[in-house]
């Protein structure tokens, strides 16, 4: 099954109802990410993948970092840059 992603950018500089979502949640950095429960602040990708059952592998070639679903054991990824193919173990 597939899972996107799916979220909406807010400006809480002009709506006040998303700045008032962050505050109850205590969020005192933007951006932020709510997914489910976990609030995520910043930019932190890392964070954000493992909340999404994806990891980040680099290329083995160019050191892309690609995104892959978790936990599928070992698993062949073409990178989408060079297309170098190389497999994986998640
Ligand atoms: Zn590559």
């Amino acid at each position: 099954m597939e899972r996107g992603i799916n979220f909406t950018e807010r400006d809480i500089s002009k709506d006040m109802d998303a700045r008032r979502e962050l505050m109850k949640r205590k969020v005192m950095g933007v951006p932020a990410f709510i997914i489910d429960d976990e609030v995520v602040v910043g930019l932190d990708m890392d964070k954000i993948e493992s909340l999404l059952d994806y990891t980040v592998t680099p290329c083995s070639n160019c050191e892309t970092k690609l995104r892959i679903p978790k936990d599928k054991g070992k698993i062949a990824v073409t990178c989408p840059k060079c297309e170098n193919k190389f497999e994986t173990t998640t």
